[in-house]
């Protein structure tokens, strides 16, 4: 745990009881704060009341004697309208901030040479900071990952001159950290996403691009608009000290880092071609097929490299990273027959990124479907022999599907499975592929999409299993 000293002695409202509101009561309280909690929720209320945590009825509450709200992630700011802890955190004139502000400020305090990673974008979140993560790990470092991914920032260890934070963070946890300074900031792509919240791109785009704007190094992406004009806008403010790295996943830079030939490439500033140097080779990486892991590799290539990790050290950690569950997850193989795991795909968007990346492919699609259904991944139709459908969306999905794919209604999704693997045994293709791809949220028929997953690892294992036993 990250004690927090900043508030020792002073008391903070604290609104939201979840994981990481939980962990920020406890971190607080060890450094010595006075706090009172609360949530909408009972739940929330009763776990708290557990672990020993003061519950205040903030509605009710004397908010002239806190010195700091500190809110969870999840909690609107602005949009569609704001909370009413802010509104009277407002009234009260103290400051709104997270539990990422209270680890910068320790940071700062006691150990500000500590190396500090901190990763956004609208996708790839997840994957390049655990990509970063074991890369550092395996090369000996001593790694501390969490925030938005996995452990809250402040239950992992504090921050220290030969420790290594890398952690994942949302444009809520942005908005909530006024102090964000990273050693190596990343911003991987900006694309319309959590607009509800944020009101308009522009003001979405703002909130992400405060990441960069206070990083030692700054290493942004090339491929989109918003995040090109981010890197242009910070290149030509050029801070003192500042480092604005570009990182592209689909084409060759004059300087930065980059995707060519499935490569990772590194070309220094007013280097030539010839000296670029190549950081791995993605074709050696099972976990990270498609373009969309490529630009996540580029990125971690990047920042292990400012952490002086050489090529080897690079080159190794990309080939046997091991990938995260639930996304493009290979989760068995029977004969020629390969199973893929991508359950968190919840929308069209991510399902592109998977059916890209398979050539032969048994798609299991459906659950509860989002606005547009499958219709944008028509384009990718010829790549699919044929689709398994599950769950609400399948009439919708079928309608779709209809005279351009071939498709079956399974209803569940043990049937689905059984279908996709019976009929990709028998398919001529050198490495067929059962794939899990939903393009829908899953709660019509689990509990989320991570149960979804279990649920196809388990069954895919079986049937390997069922094999085995014949054999
Ligand atoms: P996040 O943490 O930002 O949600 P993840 O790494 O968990 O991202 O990946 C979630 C899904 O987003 C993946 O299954 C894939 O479909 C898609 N994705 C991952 N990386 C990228 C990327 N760099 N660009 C576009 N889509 C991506």
């Amino acid at each position: 745990m990250t004690p927090v000293t900043t508030f020792a002695h002073r008391s903070v409202a604290l609104f939201g009881l979840g994981g990481s509101g939980l962990s920020t009561a406890r971190a607080l309280i060890a450094g010595g704060a006075s706090v009172a909690a609360w949530d909408d929720s009972e739940a929330g209320r009763a776990k708290a009341e557990a672990q020993g945590v003061t519950l205040v009825d903030l509605t009710s509450a004397d908010w002239s004697a806190f010195d700091a709200l500190i809110l969870s992630p999840g909690v609107p700011l602005t949009h569609p309208k704001p909370h009413w802890t802010v509104e009277r955190a407002h009234e009260a004139q103290i400051e709104i901030i997270g539990d990422i502000e209270l680890f910068c400020r320790e940071r700062e305090r006691h150990a500000p040479g500590a190396t500090f990673i901190a990763i956004t974008g609208t996708n790839g979140k997840s994957t390049t900071t655990a990509l970063i993560a074991h890369i550092l790990r395996r090369a000996g470092k001593d790694v501390q990952l969490g925030g938005n991914i996995g452990t809250p920032i402040l239950d992992l260890e504090p921050p220290s001159e030969e420790r290594i934070h890398v952690i994942e963070c949302s444009s809520f946890q942005i908005d909530l950290t006024p102090s964000l300074a990273p050693t190596i900031g990343i911003l991987i792509n900006l694309t319309p996403d959590h607009i509800d919240r944020h009101g308009t791109m522009d003001d979405y785009a703002a909130v992400k691009e405060r990441l960069v704007d206070g990083a030692d190094i700054a290493l942004i992406g090339v491929d989109d608009v918003y995040c090109h004009a981010i890197g242009a806008r910070l290149t030509q403010a050029h801070c003192e000290g500042q480092r604005v790295i570009p990182v592209s996943a689909t084409r060759a830079l004059d300087w930065g880092f980059y995707i060519e030939s499935g490569k990772v490439i590194y070309r220094q500033s007013g280097h030539g071609p010839e000296e670029a140097e190549t950081l791995g080779d993605l074709g050696d990486a099972r976990a990270l097929r498609g373009a969309h892991n490529a630009q996540n590799a580029a990125f971690a290539a990047a920042a292990v490299w400012h952490c002086g990790l050489n090529c080897e050290e690079i080159a190794d950690g990309l080939a046997d990273y091991p990938g995260l569950p639930h996304r493009m997850e290979e989760v068995g193989r029977r004969g020629r027959v390969l199973f893929i795991n991508d359950s968190k795909a919840t929308n069209a968007d991510a399902a592109e990124k998977a059916l890209l990346s398979f050539d032969d492919i048994f798609w299991i699609a459906g659950g509860k479907a989002k606005e547009g259904g499958i219709k944008p991944l028509r384009p990718l139709f010829p790549l699919i022999r044929k689709a398994y459908l599950i769950g609400a969306a399948a009439q919708d999905f079928a309608r779709t599907l209809e005279g351009a794919v071939a498709f079956e209604q399974c209803g569940t999704l043990d049937r689905a499975l059984a279908r996709a693997a019976e009929e990709a045994a028998l398919s001529d293709a050198r490495e067929p592929v059962v794939l899990l791809s939903p393009a829908c949220a899953s709660y019509d028929q689990f509990a989320n999409f991570e149960a979804r997953g279990d649920a196809f690892r388990r069954l895919a294992q079986e049937l390997h299993a069922t094999r085995d036993a014949g054999e």
